[in-house]
């Protein structure tokens, strides 16, 4: 029996990658600062795939790739992803 399929912060959720970066509470002043970073360059709620795929638009996903390495830099979880 393991829990490693669970948050480590939050043991009813998921870890996942979509809790690691937009939902987790352990991290919630470093989402603020990401999510708000990414409003200015992404016209709609961001969403995992717009973090980890970038999009069609080269800049853009370039900006949204940098944003999502510096909040995973941050919050010392560059490792899990
Ligand atoms: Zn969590």
């Amino acid at each position: 029996m393991t829990d490693s399929l669970l948050c480590h912060w939050c043991p009813i959720q998921p870890d996942t990658p979509e809790h690691l970066l937009l939902h987790c509470h352990r991290h919630h002043s470093h989402h603020v600062a990401l999510l708000h970073s990414l409003s200015v360059i992404h016209s709609h709620w961001p969403t995992l795939t717009d973090l980890l795929d970038g999009c069609t638009n080269t800049n853009q996903g370039f900006k949204t790739l940098n944003l999502t390495r510096t909040f995973l830099k941050k919050t010392n979880q560059l490792h899990r992803i």
